[in-house]
């Protein structure tokens, strides 16, 4: 604390707040500061990543006042990473948004809640009278519950009635779900957590699971049979824990695959009667992959031959084995081809649908899996496609409405939303629990977008942001702990999350704000008929994923409370205590039942490196922190333990620009620069490349990422563009 907020009591010692820090005996933690036992512990399910841990909330006096985890749940069984045993601390953090906010004369000013929903509805109206509905542009996020992205969906495309919707889960996991759904017939990550323990070798590519997912590290430590090999042009943590690390060159992963897929078809090592009974494809892909011989691919890769045969042969000969990834191999251009290309290698040698034999897409936030089967984005809920007449027939006749009034393709994705802005197509835009101003890729671009807007929404937890600074109408939202519903994690899994406490100042649940703008526009009865609660949202959801892949139709709040989390696919009837792998059947989603086998070229990234922009950037993330640092930078010990951005650059590089561990450097591209970020200088990077964490506003690595995108998924290539460095305050 500092001193200017100490009391004159304080400061003459008449009062030194004894009571602030007595300590006392928990039952659960023993001898520990008074102020940090709780009168009731609340179950719930953590707010950050998608592994998805059990969790439970302290609460002392209606304040959360510490964070443990749920012994009981299946995912964690007892722990949690830094960010999960700190969470607490994101409630009652000081930028809580607590009051509805509208800009007037220029100023951010406090208003009602009729008034803003009323000003909100009436805006958007008019923009759509003016421009078209489609005018209309909705940028949500992964980190609400799954009620909500099912009320929120139907909002925006029957409501309002814009397709151009999307959320932040493009910015992360895209091409994962368009990969799947290329090589499967439908989203949805085929194995389970349980899986990391049963293969025998286990193949992470672009996944620092040490730092971004740190508790299925844990799933490693139970394996002791298991090779783990890592791909990755960085020596991450994960990489240091690797039997095998792959430093390959940034994003010569698709190379890697198919060069492997070379070696395992030359060598025999495939399963013929899995590639003849269940896929199709196998001939031209056969005849594909003469192109990526090992030569060829080590030239790509910078992987030498003999490493090449020696990571084929062990994925060839593996009893059971399992390929993880997640955003080193999203964000890129190639990222759905690279995901065709790892489902390819898992049906090549029928390693899918087994316990430790999974294509595995690890995803990034808590919920992102909730807006893929329920939400309205990327499919119509539960995995159907805008343009099969059966799927939209049989939604529309679920939600009683005219089929026509459903899109019959995918509107705008996000960074089409922001080039509409740009252009003018998108006039107003509302954005729900996310910071693009941080996180969005050229950041210039994304300026001029918002810039644009007749009127512009932000409802978030917290303010200010640098978003909801820009915004027209803030409007106030309630955040994990102080709301109820279900969140999905990376395996499928179901696990309820719970209220604990209340939302500060006027701040509402975003189910509640939703509601409350379709009474405005009044059609709430329509969308959701005699609905007040969340759960009345689950169970209509369990009714419409009822027969699909995602089917929720057993599940309910009452089984989730007294049986745990559970994994879907779970019709009526099914047994809580079941691990579920999808495909272990061999029938896929696609008309045929057979999966497809996909041929994916590899190609350079867009930008490469010339004697201008010399080096390579790769972004990526630290343990202590979350996303854009809204909430994270509130919570002291994970702030204190990395407060600043740095740049990691290898020894020899900083030797020929004459920089030293600890200088101030900025990185430069063509689209902008970071100023005065600190120099790492390690090992752990190759000549030729450097490497930067995304989540710090003030050394934002977005202002010098690029605006390009995987054609299919519409994912930005974060991971790759081309910058120089310069000593700080050097340059003109
Ligand atoms: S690993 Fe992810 S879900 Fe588990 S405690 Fe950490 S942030 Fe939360």
């Amino acid at each position: 604390m500092s001193l200017k907020h100490l009391s004159l009591k304080q400061w003459i010692g008449l009062d030194n707040r004894s009571e602030e820090y007595a300590y006392s005996r928990s039952d659960s933690t023993g001898y520990t500061s008074a102020r940090k036992i709780p009168d009731r512990w609340v179950r719930t399910t953590c707010g950050y990543c998608s592994v998805g841990c059990g969790i439970e909330i302290g609460v002392k006096e209606g304040r959360a006042v510490a964070s443990r985890a749920d012994a009981l749940h299946p995912v964690n069984r007892g722990k949690l990473c830094p960010k999960g045993l700190s969470e607490h601390y994101t409630i009652d953090a000081e930028n809580r948004a607590r009051y509805p906010l509208l800009r007037k004369n220029g100023k951010l000013a406090r208003a009602g809640w009729d008034e803003a929903i009323e000003t909100m509805v009436e805006r958007f109206r008019a923009v759509q009278t003016r421009y078209g509905h489609d005018a209309l542009g909705v940028l949500s996020t992964g980190q609400l519950v799954t009620e909500e992205f099912y009320a929120l969906g139907k909002l925006v495309q029957v409501g309002f009635g814009t397709n151009n919707y999307d959320g932040n889960t493009t910015l992360c996991m895209a091409s994962a779900v368009s990969g799947y759904k290329a090589s499967f017939g439908s989203d949805g990550p085929p194995g389970a957590y349980e899986d990391i323990e049963k293969a025998d070798v286990i193949l992470l590519i672009g996944a620092n699971i040490a730092d971004n997912h740190p508790i299925l590290c844990q799933y490693l430590d139970s394996n002791p049979r298991r090779t783990l090999i890592v791909a990755d042009p960085r020596v991450s943590k994960t990489a240091m824990m690797a039997d095998l690390h792959l430093p390959l060159k940034p994003r010569s992963d698709l190379a890697l695959l198919n060069g492997i897929a070379h070696i395992l078809i030359r060598h025999g090592l495939i399963d013929r009667e899995y590639i003849r009974d269940h896929t199709s494809g196998f001939d031209e892909l056969e005849k594909f992959l003469d192109g990526y011989p090992p030569e060829r691919v080590s030239a790509i890769t910078g992987l030498s031959e003999e490493l090449l045969y020696k990571t084929a042969l062990l994925y060839g000969r593996a009893k059971a084995a399992f390929i993880g990834w997640t955003m080193g191999v999203n964000h890129s251009t190639l990222g759905t081809q690279t995901v065709n290309a790892i489902c390819n290698l898992a049906l090549l040698t029928g390693q899918i649908g087994r316990a430790g034999a999974s294509p595995f897409s690890i995803t990034g936030q808590c919920n992102a899996m909730g807006t893929r089967e329920a939400g309205c984005t990327s499919s119509l809920p539960g995995y159907r496609r805008f343009d099969d007449p059966c799927d939209r027939a049989e939604l529309a006749a679920l939600w009683n409405i005219d089929e026509a009034r459903l899109p019959n393709a995918r509107g705008l994705a996000y960074p089409d939303i922001v080039e509409g802005a740009v252009g003018g197509k998108i006039r107003a835009l509302w954005i729900i629990a996310t910071n693009p101003l941080v996180s969005f890729p050229n950041q210039d671009v994304l300026r001029q977008a918002l810039s644009n807007l007749d009127f512009l929404v932000v409802q978030d937890g917290y303010h200010p942001t640098p978003t909801t600074e820009l915004a027209d109408l803030v409007l106030p939202a309630a955040i994990w702990g102080e709301k109820e519903g279900t969140y999905t994690n990376s395996e499928r899994r179901v696990s309820k999350v719970n209220r604990a406490v209340a939302p500060p100042g006027e701040a509402r649940p975003d189910f509640d704000i939703f509601l409350a703008v379709a009474e405005k526009l009044g059609c709430r009865e329509e969308l959701y008929p005699g609905w007040q609660t969340p759960e009345d949202a689950f169970n209509e959801w369990r009714r419409v994923s009822r027969g699909r892949l995602c089917d929720y139709s057993g599940i309910s709040y009452g089984l989730l409370e007294s049986e745990g989390a559970v994994q879907w696919p779970f019709p009526e009837g099914s047994s809580a205590q079941a691990t579920s792998r999808l495909y272990e059947d061999g029938q896929f989603r696609t008309a045929d039942g057979r999966a497809r086998l996909i041929c994916a070229d590899w190609q350079p990234f867009p930008e490469q490196p010339d004697r201008a922009y010399p080096f390579v950037l790769n972004t990526g993330r630290t343990v202590e922190h979350w996303h854009t640092r809204t909430k994270t930078r509130e919570v002291p010990i994970l702030e204190r333990l990395s407060p600043n951005a740095w740049l990691e650059m290898n020894p020899r590089d900083a030797k020929g620009l004459k920089l030293r561990s600890h200088d101030r450097v900025d990185v430069v591209s063509r689209r902008g620069k970071v100023r005065g970020v600190e120099l790492r200088l390690t090992e752990i990077v190759a000549p030729g490349q450097v490497f930067m964490p995304f989540h710090y506003v003030e050394a934002n690595a977005n202002e010098v990422t690029q605006s390009a995108f995987d054609p299919v998924s519409r994912e930005p290539n974060y991971k790759q563009c081309a910058v120089r460095i310069e000593r700080s305050g050097e340059t003109p």
